[in-house]
C-alpha cells in the first residue's frame, strides 16, 4: 500500500497543507493547498506538486475546524484515508521546553495550549486544527514541529533580555521564530557548500514575517526575532523592534488599551504603516510614492544593519543566504543590501542575482552570498516520518 503523511500550518486566517507520499523511506511532496480567509469568504485551492489545479472554490470556513471539516470531505484531499499513516502540523510557539519535534498525546497538547499567552495570535489555530483532527481521526499520530526549536540553543546572552531572572523563568526570553526554515536552509547549505555550512553564516528570511539568523555551523547562535514574532526587522504590518518607550506613550498620551496597541504593532506597523501605501513589497517596488521608497530604504538598512551585528555576535562572517518571498524572488532587494555590505566582503555579481543564483557573488568575492529557496513543510515532513 502507498503510504501518505500530511502537513498542516494553521496561521492566523488560514489553513495551509502538504501531502506527501513515502518514497525509499524518504516524503515525497505530491500536492498542496489551502483554505484561506477563514473567518469570512475564501477559497479552498488544492493543486498537484506539479502544479495541476485540482480543487478551486469559493468557500466559507467560519473557523478552523470547519476548514478542515471541509479539506476532509474532499474525495481525493489530504485527509483521504487510504495509505494516511500520520500528521505533521507546524506550531509556532514550543515555549522554553518544547525544544525537539513532539508526538502529540492529552499531555504534549496540554503543553502546548498552556503555551498560547505566549503567542495568543499563532498557537490557538494550531491547536484548533491538532484538536479537531485527534477527534476526527483519532488512531492516527501527529508531530508538532516548533518555530522556536530550532532557536533553543542560543548561549545566554542571546537569550535574554536584561529584565529580573525571576521573569525569564516566567518565560519572558528571546525564543527566535522561523525555525523551521533556518533548518531547511542550513541542511540546503550543508550538501550545496558543506565548508561554508561548517562556517559562520547570516540566513535572512524575509517574506511578510521577516527575520534573521546567526547560523554557526550549522546551529543557531542568535535570532532577529525575540519574545514575539514581532521583534527585529520592519516586515509586511509589524513594527519590527521599536522603543518599548513609544508603547508607554500610545497607553499615556492617546489613552491606547493593549487590544488597540497589538492591532497597531501587528497590523499596522511596518512597511504598510510607514509607505501609507501597502504591506506588499512587490507594490512598493513599483510605487513611485516617497513614503514607498523610505519604506523600502528602511526595510534594506535594517536587514544590512543586522547582518553586521550578527557577524560581530559570530566574531565574523563566512557567507549570507536569503531566503522567503522577498529574499527568494526580488533582485532589487537582495542587490541593495548586498551593496550595502560590501564593506563586509561581499561583491555581487548581478547578473546571477537577475537570474536568481543560487550564488549572487563573483568568484573574486571575498565571501559567498545565496538565494535559497525555503521548505519548511519538508522539514515538518521528515521529521514526522522519523517520528511515528
Ligand atoms: P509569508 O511570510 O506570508 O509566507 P512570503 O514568504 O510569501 O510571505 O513573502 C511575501 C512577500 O514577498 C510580500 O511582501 C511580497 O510582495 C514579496 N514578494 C513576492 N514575490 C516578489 C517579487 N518578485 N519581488 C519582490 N517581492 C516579492
Amino acid at each position: 500500500m502507498d503510504q501518505r503523511l500530511c502537513v498542516l500550518n494553521a496561521g492566523s486566517s488560514s489553513l495551509k497543507f502538504a501531502v506527501y507520499g513515502v518514497v525509499d523511506g524518504q516524503p515525497r511532496h505530491t500536492q498542496s493547498g489551502e483554505v484561506d480567509r477563514i473567518g469570512g469568504e475564501g477559497r479552498l485551492r488544492m493543486t498537484t506538486a506539479d502544479g495541476k489545479v485540482m480543487h478551486d472554490r469559493i468557500v466559507t470556513a467560519k473557523d478552523h475546524a470547519a476548514a478542515l471539516a471541509m479539506l476532509a470531505a474532499l474525495p481525493d484531499g489530504p485527509m483521504e484515508r487510504h495509505g494516511l499513516i500520520g500528521f505533521g502540523h507546524r506550531v509556532v510557539h514550543g515555549g522554553p521546553n518544547l525544544n525537539a519535534p513532539a508526538l502529540v498525546d492529552a499531555a504534549t497538547l496540554a503543553r502546548i495550549e498552556a503555551l498560547e499567552p505566549l503567542a495568543p495570535l499563532h498557537n490557538p489555530p494550531a491547536v484548533a486544527v491538532l484538536k479537531a483532527l485527534m477527534a476526527l481521526l483519532p488512531a492516527l499520530p501527529h508531530v508538532a514541529c516548533f518555530d522556536t526549536a530550532f532557536h533553543r540553543g542560543h548561549p545566554a546572552v542571546a537569550d535574554r533580555f536584561a529584565i529580573p531572572d525571576t521573569l525569564y523563568r516566567e518565560g519572558v526570553r528571546r525564543y527566535g521564530f522561523h525555525g523551521l526554515s533556518y533548518e531547511y536552509i542550513a541542511g540546503a547549505l550543508a550538501e550545496r557548500t558543506p565548508e561554508i555550512a561548517l562556517g559562520r553564516v547570516v540566513v535572512a528570511h524575509l517574506g511578510s514575517g521577516a527575520s534573521m539568523c546567526a547560523l554557526a555551523g550549522g546551529r543557531s547562535v542568535d535570532s532577529s526575532m525575540g519574545f514575539t514574532a514581532l521583534d527585529g526587522l520592519p516586515m509586511g504590518t509589524r513594527s519590527g523592534s521599536i522603543d518599548a518607550g513609544v508603547v508607554l506613550w500610545l497607553q499615556r498620551q492617546k489613552g491606547w488599551d493593549v487590544g488597540q496597541v497589538e492591532q497597531f504593532l501587528y497590523a499596522d506597523c511596518g512597511l504598510k504603516g510607514l509607505s501609507g501605501v501597502s504591506n506588499d513589497m512587490r507594490t512598493l517596488l513599483a510605487s513611485e510614492a516617497p513614503l514607498a521608497k523610505l519604506a523600502i530604504e528602511y526595510f534594506v538598512y535594517h536587514v544590512a544593519r543586522t547582518a553586521g551585528s550578527m557577524a560581530a555576535a559570530m566574531g565574523g562572517i563566512d557567507g549570507m543566504v536569503f531566503t522567503a518571498g522577498i529574499g527568494e524572488r526580488s533582485p532589487e532587494i537582495r542587490a541593495r543590501v548586498l551593496h550595502r555590505l560590501h564593506w563586509l566582503g561581499f561583491s555581487i555579481d548581478e547578473a546571477a542575482n537577475l537570474a536568481g543564483g543560487p550564488l549572487l557573488t563573483r568568484s573574486e568575492s571575498a565571501l559567498p552570498a545565496y538565494a535559497i529557496p525555503t521548505d519548511e513543510e519538508i522539514v515538518i515532513a521528515r521529521h514526522t516520518l522519523a517520528r511515528i
